[in-house]
């Protein structure tokens, strides 16, 4: 059902402003970002591509709160990450914005229903309440008949659209997927692309996704290319095909090089 809540709409952004990130390796510093500026107004589905190393999956841990910047401000779904203690980080990774991983990112000794249901039930409701919906959620996304299969009974696709489920319990105004479908074969993953940009249609969301495939990128209205730690543009995506995707990525790079 598409959301019909202007507040939730409102919400659905992420903005970036100055952001760095470096990591300490031994006696040096690798500079992973270095000063990204990104405003996107949802809902929409939107990808974060550009070449290995250029800080994708560190801004998308930034994003998700799993991680904090050493400079600049985010804001994620309406709300400012800067300053968010540990625990706030926690909170607002459940309830703001969801987060997918190309590992899934599963427990394996709880069926797809209690995995559904955790961030729930981490968040002190109890998992009968939370049931109603992860079900509701889990038959929307075609697993209506593995509710009580634990991962390891479930193919790759399947326990993406479990972890994808997880995401959405909270009803966010962010999806966030770092290479959701870096572990699922190419027809499963295209069922993936299109499932996300339904989501992001359907449920007024901003589902925002790193990759590196211009066959995923498609699914997008938008690419943000990333290089060396900045945003070296955004281009619209539209009705092209991969490779004209990935000139248009390639003509980025080198515009800003
Ligand atoms: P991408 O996702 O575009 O491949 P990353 O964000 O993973 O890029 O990495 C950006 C840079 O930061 C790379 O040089 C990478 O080696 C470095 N990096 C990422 N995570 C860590 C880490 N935990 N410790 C040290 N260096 C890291």
């Amino acid at each position: 059902m598409p959301s019909t809540d202007p507040a939730a709409s409102r919400a659905c952004r992420v903005r970036v402003r100055g952001v760095h990130k470096a990591y300490r390796m031994g006696a040096r510093d690798v500079h992973a970002l270095r000063g990204v500026d990104l405003d996107i107004e949802g809902p929409g589905f939107h990808a974060i591509m550009g070449p290995s190393g250029s800080g994708k999956s560190t801004l998308l841990h930034l994003l998700a709160g799993l991680d904090a910047a050493d400079k600049g401000e985010i804001e994620v779904g309406g709300a400012s990450l800067a300053g968010l203690s540990e625990h706030e980080l926690t909170l607002h990774r459940r309830r703001r914005s969801g987060v997918v991983f190309q590992g899934f990112n599963l427990l394996p000794t709880l069926n797809a229903l209690e995995n559904v249901t955790l961030p729930a039930t981490l968040d002190g409701r109890a998992h009968a309440d939370a049931a109603p919906r992860a079900e509701e959620l889990l038959r929307e996304l075609g697993l209506g008949d593995r509710m009580d299969h634990r991962p390891d009974a479930l193919s790759g696709g399947e326990q993406q659209r479990v972890a994808i489920a997880r995401a959405l319990l909270q009803e966010p105004p962010v999806l966030l997927a770092d290479e959701p479908t870096g572990n699922l074969d190419s027809q499963t993953s295209d069922r993936l692309w299109r499932l996300l940009a339904e989501i992001a249609g359907h449920r007024n969301m901003l589902v925002l996704m790193v990759t590196h495939e211009p066959h995923a990128a498609v699914h997008c209205s938008q690419v943000h290319v990333l290089q060396d730690g900045r945003v070296a543009g955004s281009l619209s995506v539209d009705a092209m095909d991969p490779s004209q995707l990935a000139v248009r990525v390639a003509d980025t790079l080198r515009a800003s090089r």
